[in-house]
């Protein structure tokens, strides 16, 4: 998709928020990354690494009650692999999001019990993470629901940024660190584009959902079979293009002289799985 790969994160921005970041993280003892389930390593942005340098962290897949159950239980496995915690959630019912500060505890089980035996009584504080639209500000929300008690602004945050106690010595920052996507490849720029990470505005809608019908009929084609009331053999033997046109004639998207509406198909195709209307679906 060469239209993706043009697009260029204002690099200003990028500086600014890196910035932000960077302010915070001296004020926190630990990263909350947040992550689409959907698309756990496309959503990620590494140069955390850089930004969090040494600090500890938990991964947040969220919104997993769209992403393939079995996919992010392999995930959860394979950043445990990697030494990095993860728990997956679904902010958007608050599915999970009990789990995040026994997981946060148990990641810093060490200095708590370090700070313990010196009689140390230090608050432990959060800042999430993650690229635009994985969910940060629902997680959020849910996360601090009831517990709006916001702590005194702290001399060295950026003005605005507030704590919520969130339980007893814990606390979580008001403002999340907004990442930026990076996309180098052009599969990654694609999946982003599919989840709505990437506006519609910068992409050609057809050729996204095209892709993304190529994508599901390999890995996913019962789902778009069931979805769109066709054999998995008839989804077999179409390629992407004759998929959005088979798709948009079940669904009686013509236009004059009968040819398929293939634009108003595409954006339907994208906005059933963007809800997950085609299933729970995970791409990497
Ligand atoms: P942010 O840009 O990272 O702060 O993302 P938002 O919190 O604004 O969420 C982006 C969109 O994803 C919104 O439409 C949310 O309702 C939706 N969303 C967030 N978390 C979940 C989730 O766990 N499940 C589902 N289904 N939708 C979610």
């Amino acid at each position: 998709m060469a239209e993706m790969q043009n697009i260029q994160w204002f690099p200003g921005h990028m500086t600014k928020t890196k910035r932000k970041i960077a302010e915070s993280i001296k004020l926190i003892d630990i990263v909350a990354e947040i992550v689409d389930a959907r698309i756990p390593q496309s959503s990620r942005n590494l140069d955390i690494e850089d930004i969090i340098s040494k600090k500890p962290r938990l991964i947040i897949l969220n919104k997993c009650d769209m992403a393939d159950p079995r996919k992010t239980a392999i995930w959860k496995e394979y950043y445990k692999k990697n030494g990095i915690e993860a728990i997956d959630v679904d902010s958007k019912t608050g599915k999970g999001v009990n789990l995040f500060i026994k997981a946060i505890r148990g990641v810093l089980s060490d200095r708590i019990e370090d700070a313990k035996a010196k009689g140390i009584n230090k608050s432990i504080r959060v800042m999430v993470v993650g690229i635009p639209n994985v969910g940060k500000s629902s997680f959020i929300n849910k996360i601090s629901k009831g517990k709006r008690a916001r702590v005194e602004d702290r001399p060295g945050v950026t003005r605005g940024n507030q704590w919520f106690f969130i339980d007893k010595n814990f606390e979580i920052l008001d403002t999340p660190g907004v990442l930026w996507p990076k996309f180098e490849d052009p599969l990654v720029g694609e999946k982003l584009a599919f989840t709505g990470a990437i506006k519609d505005q910068v992409i050609d809608i057809q050729q996204l959902a095209i892709r993304l019908l190529e994508l599901l009929s390999i890995d996913y084609k019962n789902n778009l079979a069931s979805r769109y009331k066709m054999t998995e053999e008839e989804v077999d033997g179409l390629n992407g293009v004759d998929l959005l046109k088979a798709i948009g004639k079940k669904r009686g998207m013509l236009i004059s002289g009968g040819d398929v509406d293939t634009e108003r198909a595409a954006i339907m195709i994208l906005d059933e799985f963007r809800s997950a209307k085609i299933g729970r679906i995970t791409l990497d």
